[in-house]
Protein backbone atom coordinates (compact mmCIF):
# COMPACT_ATOMS: atom_id res chain seq x y z
CA UNK A 1 0.00 0.00 0.00
CA UNK A 2 2.69 2.24 0.88
CA UNK A 3 3.99 2.27 -2.90
CA UNK A 4 0.28 3.60 -4.13
CA UNK A 5 1.22 7.35 -2.98
CA UNK A 6 4.79 7.43 -4.63
CA UNK A 7 3.37 5.78 -7.83
CA UNK A 8 0.56 8.74 -7.51
CA UNK A 9 3.23 11.41 -7.15
CA UNK A 10 5.24 9.85 -10.24
CA UNK A 11 2.00 9.85 -11.89
CA UNK A 12 1.67 13.66 -11.39
CA UNK A 13 5.44 13.89 -12.74
CA UNK A 14 4.92 12.20 -15.93
CA UNK A 15 2.02 14.39 -16.58
CA UNK A 16 3.89 18.24 -15.42
CA UNK A 17 6.95 16.57 -17.39
CA UNK A 18 4.79 15.82 -20.38
CA UNK A 19 2.56 17.98 -20.60
CA UNK A 20 5.66 21.25 -20.39
CA UNK A 21 8.01 19.40 -22.50
CA UNK A 22 5.78 19.88 -25.13
CA UNK A 23 3.00 21.81 -26.28
CA UNK A 24 1.51 19.56 -28.70
CA UNK A 25 -1.01 16.74 -27.92
CA UNK A 26 -3.29 14.58 -29.59
CA UNK A 27 -6.91 15.27 -28.75
CA UNK A 28 -8.91 12.27 -28.81
CA UNK A 29 -12.61 12.28 -29.94
CA UNK A 30 -13.32 9.95 -27.83
CA UNK A 31 -10.90 10.85 -24.81
CA UNK A 32 -12.59 14.18 -24.60
CA UNK A 33 -16.46 12.82 -24.77
CA UNK A 34 -15.39 11.22 -21.29
CA UNK A 35 -14.19 15.07 -20.00
CA UNK A 36 -16.78 16.50 -18.20
CA UNK A 37 -18.04 19.71 -18.81
CA UNK A 38 -20.33 22.45 -17.60
CA UNK A 39 -22.53 22.78 -20.49
CA UNK A 40 -23.08 20.75 -23.87
CA UNK A 41 -20.73 22.67 -25.92
CA UNK A 42 -20.64 21.67 -30.04
CA UNK A 43 -17.89 22.93 -32.27
CA UNK A 44 -18.56 22.58 -36.05
CA UNK A 45 -15.84 21.75 -38.20
CA UNK A 46 -15.81 22.07 -41.94
CA UNK A 47 -12.37 20.43 -43.63
CA UNK A 48 -11.19 20.47 -47.07
CA UNK A 49 -11.77 24.25 -47.75
CA UNK A 50 -11.71 27.05 -48.31
CA UNK A 51 -13.99 26.17 -51.53
CA UNK A 52 -16.66 28.58 -53.61
CA UNK A 53 -19.51 27.29 -51.42
CA UNK A 54 -17.25 28.67 -48.19
CA UNK A 55 -18.72 32.15 -48.60
CA UNK A 56 -22.46 30.63 -48.15
CA UNK A 57 -21.79 29.24 -45.41
CA UNK A 58 -20.27 32.42 -43.46
CA UNK A 59 -23.12 33.85 -43.92
CA UNK A 60 -25.57 31.45 -42.63
CA UNK A 61 -23.08 31.08 -39.57
CA UNK A 62 -22.82 34.59 -39.23
CA UNK A 63 -27.05 34.79 -39.22
CA UNK A 64 -26.80 32.26 -36.34
CA UNK A 65 -23.94 33.95 -35.18
CA UNK A 66 -21.90 30.61 -34.64
CA UNK A 67 -18.32 30.31 -34.53
CA UNK A 68 -17.12 27.27 -36.62
CA UNK A 69 -13.32 25.99 -37.14
CA UNK A 70 -12.31 25.48 -41.08
CA UNK A 71 -9.40 22.42 -41.49
CA UNK A 72 -7.71 24.43 -44.83
CA UNK A 73 -6.16 22.98 -47.33
CA UNK A 74 -3.23 25.00 -48.01
CA UNK A 75 -3.76 25.20 -51.94
CA UNK A 76 -6.95 26.37 -51.06
CA UNK A 77 -6.48 29.13 -49.47
CA UNK A 78 -3.86 30.63 -51.52
CA UNK A 79 -6.71 30.07 -54.06
CA UNK A 80 -9.25 31.76 -51.84
CA UNK A 81 -7.34 34.37 -49.37
CA UNK A 82 -10.21 36.96 -48.87
CA UNK A 83 -12.35 33.83 -47.86
CA UNK A 84 -9.66 33.16 -45.26
CA UNK A 85 -9.15 36.87 -44.18
CA UNK A 86 -13.14 37.30 -44.51
CA UNK A 87 -13.48 33.62 -41.58
CA UNK A 88 -10.91 35.34 -39.40
CA UNK A 89 -12.22 38.65 -39.41
CA UNK A 90 -15.64 36.67 -38.62
CA UNK A 91 -14.25 35.02 -35.30
CA UNK A 92 -14.40 31.92 -36.64
CA UNK A 93 -11.28 29.53 -35.72
CA UNK A 94 -8.46 28.86 -38.99
CA UNK A 95 -6.66 25.38 -38.60
CA UNK A 96 -4.24 23.40 -40.98
CA UNK A 97 -5.25 20.31 -42.88
CA UNK A 98 -2.42 19.87 -45.04
CA UNK A 99 -1.38 21.41 -48.69
CA UNK A 100 -2.49 18.53 -50.93
CA UNK A 101 -4.39 16.61 -48.28
CA UNK A 102 -2.14 12.82 -48.40
CA UNK A 103 -2.22 10.30 -45.75
CA UNK A 104 0.49 11.65 -43.52
CA UNK A 105 1.26 8.33 -42.42
CA UNK A 106 2.97 7.25 -45.87
CA UNK A 107 4.81 10.32 -46.12
CA UNK A 108 8.82 10.54 -44.76
CA UNK A 109 9.31 13.46 -42.36
CA UNK A 110 10.12 15.73 -45.47
CA UNK A 111 7.03 15.52 -47.27
CA UNK A 112 5.10 15.82 -44.15
CA UNK A 113 6.99 19.08 -42.95
CA UNK A 114 6.45 20.25 -46.25
CA UNK A 115 2.51 19.90 -46.30
CA UNK A 116 2.01 21.14 -42.46
CA UNK A 117 4.79 23.96 -42.79
CA UNK A 118 3.72 25.22 -46.12
CA UNK A 119 0.28 25.63 -45.47
CA UNK A 120 1.08 26.72 -41.98
CA UNK A 121 2.78 29.60 -43.48
CA UNK A 122 0.13 30.72 -46.04
CA UNK A 123 -2.36 30.93 -43.07
CA UNK A 124 0.29 32.75 -41.07
CA UNK A 125 0.80 35.41 -44.13
CA UNK A 126 -3.47 35.57 -44.13
CA UNK A 127 -3.36 36.65 -40.51
CA UNK A 128 -3.93 33.10 -38.73
CA UNK A 129 -2.06 31.94 -36.18
CA UNK A 130 -2.99 28.18 -36.14
CA UNK A 131 -2.33 25.87 -33.14
CA UNK A 132 -4.49 23.18 -34.56
CA UNK A 133 -3.83 20.34 -37.19
CA UNK A 134 -6.11 18.16 -38.65
CA UNK A 135 -4.21 15.11 -40.64
CA UNK A 136 -6.34 14.17 -43.56
CA UNK A 137 -8.40 10.99 -42.50
CA UNK A 138 -7.26 11.32 -39.10
CA UNK A 139 -3.78 9.30 -40.11
CA UNK A 140 -0.52 9.91 -38.68
CA UNK A 141 1.99 8.56 -37.28
CA UNK A 142 5.45 9.26 -34.45
CA UNK A 143 6.69 12.20 -37.26
CA UNK A 144 3.46 13.92 -37.68
CA UNK A 145 3.44 14.48 -34.05
CA UNK A 146 7.04 15.30 -33.71
CA UNK A 147 6.35 18.17 -36.57
CA UNK A 148 3.13 19.47 -34.90
CA UNK A 149 5.64 19.44 -31.47
CA UNK A 150 7.75 21.69 -33.46
CA UNK A 151 5.05 24.11 -34.56
CA UNK A 152 3.49 24.61 -31.07
CA UNK A 153 0.88 22.75 -32.47
CA UNK A 154 -2.07 19.80 -31.67
CA UNK A 155 -3.32 17.23 -33.88
CA UNK A 156 -7.08 17.08 -33.23
CA UNK A 157 -9.60 14.70 -34.53
CA UNK A 158 -12.94 14.65 -33.87
CA UNK A 159 -16.07 12.90 -31.72
CA UNK A 160 -18.77 12.70 -34.49
CA UNK A 161 -18.26 12.38 -38.58
CA UNK A 162 -21.44 13.47 -40.27
CA UNK A 163 -20.35 11.46 -43.17
CA UNK A 164 -21.50 14.32 -45.34
CA UNK A 165 -19.03 13.79 -48.29
CA UNK A 166 -21.16 10.33 -48.72
CA UNK A 167 -25.35 11.25 -47.87
CA UNK A 168 -26.58 13.74 -45.55
CA UNK A 169 -27.70 12.10 -42.34
CA UNK A 170 -31.61 11.83 -41.40
CA UNK A 171 -30.75 13.07 -38.08
CA UNK A 172 -28.19 15.18 -37.11
CA UNK A 173 -29.09 14.54 -33.51
CA UNK A 174 -28.41 10.87 -34.01
CA UNK A 175 -24.88 10.57 -35.25
CA UNK A 176 -22.93 7.51 -33.65
CA UNK A 177 -19.54 9.09 -32.26
CA UNK A 178 -16.19 7.31 -33.15
CA UNK A 179 -16.59 5.01 -30.61
CA UNK A 180 -20.86 3.93 -31.51
CA UNK A 181 -22.62 5.90 -29.28
CA UNK A 182 -25.86 7.35 -30.03
CA UNK A 183 -26.25 10.47 -27.92
CA UNK A 184 -29.16 10.33 -25.80
CA UNK A 185 -31.60 13.08 -26.19
CA UNK A 186 -30.19 16.42 -24.66
CA UNK A 187 -26.72 15.00 -23.94
CA UNK A 188 -25.25 15.72 -27.59
CA UNK A 189 -22.24 17.84 -27.73
CA UNK A 190 -18.52 17.05 -28.92
CA UNK A 191 -16.26 18.04 -32.21
CA UNK A 192 -18.52 17.42 -34.94
CA UNK A 193 -16.82 16.83 -38.83
CA UNK A 194 -18.43 18.89 -42.20
CA UNK A 195 -17.11 19.26 -45.30
CA UNK A 196 -18.17 22.86 -46.83
CA UNK A 197 -16.39 22.23 -49.78
CA UNK A 198 -20.26 20.09 -50.60
CA UNK A 199 -23.27 22.34 -51.62
CA UNK A 200 -25.08 20.36 -49.88
CA UNK A 201 -23.35 20.29 -46.51
CA UNK A 202 -23.97 24.20 -46.41
CA UNK A 203 -27.25 24.53 -47.89
CA UNK A 204 -28.11 21.48 -44.78
CA UNK A 205 -26.92 23.66 -42.75
CA UNK A 206 -29.98 25.42 -40.34
CA UNK A 207 -31.20 21.43 -40.23
CA UNK A 208 -27.39 20.63 -38.94
CA UNK A 209 -28.03 23.61 -36.32
CA UNK A 210 -31.43 22.68 -35.46
CA UNK A 211 -30.62 18.76 -35.34
CA UNK A 212 -27.74 19.47 -32.86
CA UNK A 213 -30.00 21.95 -30.47
CA UNK A 214 -32.55 19.51 -30.49
CA UNK A 215 -29.76 16.92 -29.23
CA UNK A 216 -28.86 18.73 -26.65
CA UNK A 217 -26.05 21.00 -27.89
CA UNK A 218 -26.38 24.07 -25.86
CA UNK A 219 -23.59 26.95 -27.71
CA UNK A 220 -21.10 26.22 -30.39
CA UNK A 221 -17.65 27.46 -29.91
CA UNK A 222 -14.94 27.02 -31.85
CA UNK A 223 -12.69 23.58 -31.16
CA UNK A 224 -10.06 25.87 -29.05
CA UNK A 225 -13.06 27.00 -27.08
CA UNK A 226 -14.12 23.41 -26.57
CA UNK A 227 -10.85 22.45 -25.29
CA UNK A 228 -11.16 25.05 -22.75
CA UNK A 229 -14.49 24.18 -21.84
CA UNK A 230 -13.34 21.17 -20.24
CA UNK A 231 -13.62 20.77 -16.83
CA UNK A 232 -10.85 18.68 -16.50
CA UNK A 233 -8.58 18.49 -19.07
CA UNK A 234 -5.85 15.75 -17.83
CA UNK A 235 -3.32 16.50 -20.94
CA UNK A 236 -2.42 12.93 -20.46
CA UNK A 237 -5.77 11.51 -21.01
CA UNK A 238 -5.84 13.39 -24.27
CA UNK A 239 -3.04 11.29 -25.55
CA UNK A 240 -4.30 8.40 -25.83
CA UNK A 241 -3.94 7.50 -29.12
CA UNK A 242 -0.53 6.24 -30.02
CA UNK A 243 0.76 7.90 -33.05
CA UNK A 244 2.21 4.08 -34.59
CA UNK A 245 2.22 3.74 -39.11
CA UNK A 246 0.09 1.14 -38.44
CA UNK A 247 -2.99 3.14 -37.16
CA UNK A 248 -5.93 2.87 -37.92
CA UNK A 249 -8.35 5.66 -37.85
CA UNK A 250 -11.74 5.75 -35.60
CA UNK A 251 -14.10 5.93 -38.53
CA UNK A 252 -12.19 3.93 -40.97
CA UNK A 253 -11.80 0.85 -38.80
CA UNK A 254 -15.73 0.56 -38.78
CA UNK A 255 -17.27 1.79 -41.90
CA UNK A 256 -15.13 4.31 -44.30
CA UNK A 257 -11.82 3.80 -45.79
CA UNK A 258 -12.10 8.15 -46.06
CA UNK A 259 -13.18 9.54 -42.80
CA UNK A 260 -12.86 12.91 -43.82
CA UNK A 261 -13.57 12.83 -46.63
CA UNK A 262 -11.62 14.78 -49.29
CA UNK A 263 -10.03 11.99 -51.83
CA UNK A 264 -12.19 12.24 -54.14
CA UNK A 265 -11.96 16.49 -54.35
CA UNK A 266 -8.15 15.02 -54.81
CA UNK A 267 -6.94 16.35 -58.65
ZN1 LIG B 1 -9.98 16.33 -45.39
Amino acid sequence: MKIFPSFAVLLVWVCVLTSTASLARVVDGNAIMDQPMRENLCALTFDDGPSPYTPQLLDVLAEYGIPATFFLLGRNALQYPDIVRRMLAEGHEVGNHTYTHPRLNRLGRLRQEQELQRTDAILRDLGAQPVLIRPPYGLYNATTKGIAERMGASLILWSLDSNDWRRLPDSYADLRSTRGTVYAPGTLRGIFLFHDTHETTVEDVPRIVRDLRLGGCQRFVTVSDYLEGLLDPEPCLLMPRNTADTLVPQQASRQSPNPDGGEHDLP
